[in-house]
C-alpha cells in the first residue's frame, strides 16, 4: 500500500493535518457557525427555477467575470453600509470566501513573502496563507480579544509583512474592531490589508463596516461571504469589495470559469429573495444576547459577540465539557484559547438543548477564574 510518505508531495506540506472540523450526524448541530433556517418552500422553488433555466445551457461555460452577479453583490453591499457607492468593477466574487482567501495569497503572497494576523483568529489565514508558499508571522490579540492599535502598529512596522489579516468580527471571539485599529493599520503597513467580515451582518448597530475605509485606502481589501448570515453555506460563495486594481491581480491568479453556472444562478436568486435569507439576522442576534447574558449570569466568562456565536469559558478540562455536551446531542466546538469553548448560535430550541445540556454536564467542571493568562499560546479556530 503507497502511503503519503511514499508520494514526492512538498517538504513543506509534510506533517500537515488537512482541514477538519468534525460533520457529526448530531440533534444539535452548533459547531461551524451556519444559520439554522433553511430556505422557505417559495425560495427552494426560485432555486430550483433558477437552476432548471441555467439547466440547458450547461454545455457552454459561464460567464468567466460572474458580472451580474458581481452587480447584485454590490448593490447589497450598498444596502448593507449605505453610501459606500460600490460598483461591480470593485466586486469579486469565488467559491466561498476561503477560495476568495486563496486568490488573494496567490497574488500578493507566495514563497519568500509574509502575512501576519492577531491571533486567536480563523485558522484557515495561517493555512491558506503557508500553502501558498507564504511564511505566516501570528502576532497576539489583547487580553479582551481586541487589538490595541499601537501595538498592531508596532507589529506591522518590525515585520512588514506582505499581508496583514484583520478578522472583525473576530472567529472565534466574536470582537470587532474600531474603525481606528484598521485605519491605523492600513496606514502602517507596506502591503495589502484583508479584513474578513465573514460575520460582517450580525454586528451591532454601533459597529462601522471597513467597508466605509475604501475610499482612499487602494491596498485594503474587504471580504464577505453568503455561507453565514445569508444561509447559503451550501452554495459556497464568498466575495470581496476592493479597488479595480485589485481585481486586476486576481484575475492573474483565478482558474478561467472558475464560478459555474450553477452557482452564479443560485447566488443570484438568493440575492433576490435577501430579506427572507436576512430575516433571521436580528431573531440570532437576539438569541446571542440573550445567551451571553444567561452564561454571565450563570457565572461564565463570556467574550462580547458582534458573531453568530458566543466564545465562553473557563474550563480546566473543556475536552471534558464539550464530550458531555456531545452526549446530550450537542455537538459545539472545542476551538481558540484553552480553557474556552465556541458555540454557534441557532434556534430557540437548539439554544435550550445547549442551555439544559451544559447545566447538567456542568458538575465538576464549574467555570473557574481568573481566564488563562497566556491568551498567547491559542493556535487556532474555525
Ligand atoms: C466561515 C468563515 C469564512 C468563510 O467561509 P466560506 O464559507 O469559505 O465563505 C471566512 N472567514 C471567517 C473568519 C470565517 O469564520
Amino acid at each position: 500500500m503507497t502511503s503519503l510518505d511514499d508520494l514526492p508531495l512538498r517538504d513543506d506540506l509534510r506533517g500537515r493535518e488537512p482541514y477538519g472540523a468534525p460533520q457529526l450526524d448530531v440533534p444539535y448541530a452548533l459547531n461551524t457557525n451556519e444559520n439554522p433556517y433553511p430556505p422557505s418552500e417559495r425560495l427552494v422553488k426560485a432555486l430550483g427555477e433558477a437552476v432548471m433555466d441555467v439547466a440547458g445551457t450547461l454545455n457552454r461555460y459561464p460567464d468567466r467575470d460572474a458580472v451580474a452577479l458581481r452587480e447584485d453583490l454590490a448593490a447589497f453591499l450598498n444596502a448593507d453600509t449605505p453610501g459606500v457607492g460600490l460598483t461591480a468593477a470593485r466586486v469579486w466574487a469565488a467559491n466561498g470566501s476561503n477560495e476568495i482567501l486563496q486568490q488573494i495569497l496567490l497574488a500578493f503572497g507566495g514563497p519568500g513573502r509574509t502575512a501576519l494576523g492577531f491571533e486567536p483568529s480563523y485558522s484557515m489565514h495561517p493555512i491558506i496563507t503557508e500553502v501558498s508558499g507564504t511564511r505566516w508571522i501570528a502576532a497576539r490579540r489583547d487580553e479582551d480579544f481586541g487589538i490595541d492599535p499601537a501595538r498592531a502598529v508596532a507589529a506591522v512596522a518590525e515585520h512588514r509583512p506582505d499581508i496583514v489579516f484583520l478578522t472583525s468580527p473576530n472567529n472565534p471571539t466574536g470582537t470587532a474592531l474600531p474603525l481606528e485599529t484598521i485605519e491605523a493599520v492600513a496606514g502602517a503597513a507596506p502591503g495589502m490589508v484583508v479584513v474578513d467580515e465573514a460575520y460582517g451582518e450580525f454586528r451591532r448597530a454601533e459597529t462601522p463596516s471597513a467597508l466605509t475605509l475604501l475610499d482612499g485606502h487602494p491596498r485594503l481589501i474587504v471580504t464577505r461571504t453568503m455561507s453565514k448570515a445569508f444561509a447559503m453555506a451550501g452554495t459556497r460563495l464568498g466575495y470581496l469589495a476592493a479597488d479595480p486594481a485589485v481585481l486586476d491581480a486576481l484575475l492573474l491568479v483565478r482558474l478561467p470559469y472558475h464560478l459555474s453556472a450553477v452557482t452564479q444562478a443560485v447566488a443570484r436568486t438568493a440575492l433576490a429573495h435577501r430579506e427572507e435569507l436576512l430575516g433571521g439576522v436580528n431573531a440570532l442576534r437576539r438569541e446571542r444576547d440573550g445567551l451571553v447574558a444567561w452564561l454571565r449570569g450563570a457565572g461564565f466568562e463570556v467574550a462580547d459577540s458582534d458573531a453568530n456565536f458566543v466564545l465562553f469559558g473557563t474550563f480546566p478540562d473543556r475536552r471534558r465539557v464539550w464530550e458531555n455536551l456531545l452526549e446530550r446531542g450537542v455537538l459545539i466546538r472545542e476551538v481558540g484559547p484553552p480553557e474556552w469553548l465556541r458555540v454557534t448560535i441557532g434556534t430557540p430550541e437548539e439554544m435550550a438543548a445547549f442551555r439544559t445540556g451544559l447545566r447538567q454536564s456542568r458538575g465538576g467542571t464549574a467555570p473557574h477564574t481568573p481566564r488563562p493568562d497566556s491568551v498567547g499560546d491559542i493556535k487556532e479556530s474555525q
